[in-house]
């Protein structure tokens, strides 16, 4: 759940704190403080000791809590400081419920107090900062009976863990809804087939073709998908090597032979013959065929798809910029900070009408970033859309 280092420095701590605050509980004392450095009478280890509870201590990231039988905070770190009350000068002494009136959390420290551990509480800050935490409350001391005499919590900050599962869910359920359309799409039309239309030859072979349409948009979107996840999950190497983009280009352009005439598009390839770029050839044909793809998919008849090259400055570490711009129908700005985010769409039904996955910027940025450069876009509505590569120098 967290990280090794974490959960030793955690479990050095806890110990420490522990030790210490078993004694003063049994001592009976209100209050602990750790010892100061300045105070004299203290012996060498016990100095040692101190240092390293409260370098400890303040270090962690963890907050840590404790309170005596009243519900008195007695012990606290920095980490549960800024969690509870940033503004108050100190927690300790305070009363549990004039730090938070969150009832998961009082009720956690009363139960540990009758003698319950209490784990997997979960608790949510609601500030402009919202946080979550993974609440753990132990008794401490006690044991005769008479229930604890204090309880110690440590707040486990898991609001990165929270987001990436929403992330995660979020994805399956675009995932899943992705895929439902045209499946429910392919079961219809053979039922459609089942129940009579077969007879009808005409009728079979408009069905039949639909059927595949939609078969090879699920076949388009499982590789995006498994695509994706392999960028992402760092299992794609490049093969950087010096690139004849002109040529690259060529061979992009030429795999759209038939279908930018069926869109009444013409590709330009304005990169002159001897420019050569520093990219893995393979991704950078990728790359461009997603952006020409969709340059001629969002393109109007007599459109045009130019791809060129304006090089960076050696000496003022510019990147290489590779260009693919169209007259088409631009994209409104509002939807331009998130064209990038996987399955973001402007307008979903024209790209599942044109067999598009919302996947495919997606993958450009992340391949983008893997060559260490990135991508951008600049749109006018109307006029058209410039998707830029750019590339490192080398
Ligand atoms: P899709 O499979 O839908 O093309 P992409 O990730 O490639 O998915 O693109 C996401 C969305 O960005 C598209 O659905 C479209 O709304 C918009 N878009 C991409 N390229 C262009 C373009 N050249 N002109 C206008 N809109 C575009």
């Amino acid at each position: 759940m967290f990280s090794d280092g974490s959960t030793q420095i955690l479990l050095v701590a806890v110990c420490i704190l522990i030790i210490a605050l078993v004694i003063v509980l049994r001592r009976g004392r209100e209050r602990v403080s750790p010892p100061q450095p300045q105070d004299l009478s203290q012996s060498p280890e016990s100095f040692a000791v101190s240092s390293l509870f409260e370098a400890t201590m303040g270090s962690m990231r963890e907050g840590l809590l404790v309170v005596n039988k009243d519900m008195r905070v007695i012990a606290s770190n920095p980490a549960a400081h800024k969690l509870f009350n940033p503004s108050m000068s100190k927690l300790n002494s305070q009363r549990l419920t004039e730090l938070t009136r969150n009832p998961a959390i009082y009720s956690a420290f009363l139960d540990a107090l009758k003698g319950v551990e209490r784990s997997g509480v979960k608790v949510q800050t609601h500030g402009p900062e919202r946080q979550v935490f993974d609440l753990r409350v132990v008794p401490i001391g006690g044991g005769n009976g008479n229930g604890a005499a204090g309880a110690l919590g440590v707040f486990f900050d898991i609001t990165r863990m929270e987001r990436l599962e929403m992330v995660r869910q979020e994805f399956l359920s675009n995932v899943s809804h992705e895929l439902r359309t045209p499946l429910t799409a392919i079961l219809a039309f053979v039922e459609t087939l089942e129940n009579g239309a077969l007879e009808d030859p005409e009728s079979s072979k408009r069905f039949l073709s639909i059927i595949r349409r939609n078969a090879s948009r699920m076949h388009g979107l499982i590789d995006d998908i498994l695509e994706l996840t392999a960028i992402e999950g760092g299992n794609v190497r490049l093969r950087a090597g010096f690139v004849d983009l002109h040529q690259l280009v060529n061979d992009v352009c030429a795999s759209f032979a038939a279908k930018a005439p069926a869109h009444g598009v013409s590709l330009v390839n304005k990169v002159p013959a001897e420019v050569t770029v520093y990219a893995d050839a393979r991704r950078l044909e990728q790359m461009l065929t997603n952006l020409i793809d969709n340059g001629i998919k969002f393109s109007k008849e007599g459109g045009t798809v130019a791809i060129s090259y304006e090089p960076g400055g050696r000496d003022s570490g510019e990147r290489d910029r590779i260009l693919v711009e169209d007259n088409g129908d631009g994209i409104p700005a509002q939807h331009l900070e998130r064209l990038f985010e996987r399955f973001y769409r402007v307008d979903r039904a024209r790209s599942r009408d044109m067999g598009g996955t919302g996947l495919g910027l997606a993958i450009v940025k992340h391949l983008a970033l893997l060559h260490g450069g990135e991508v951008t876009v600049n749109s006018e509505l109307g006029k058209g859309t410039i998707f830029t590569i750019h590339l490192p120098k080398h």
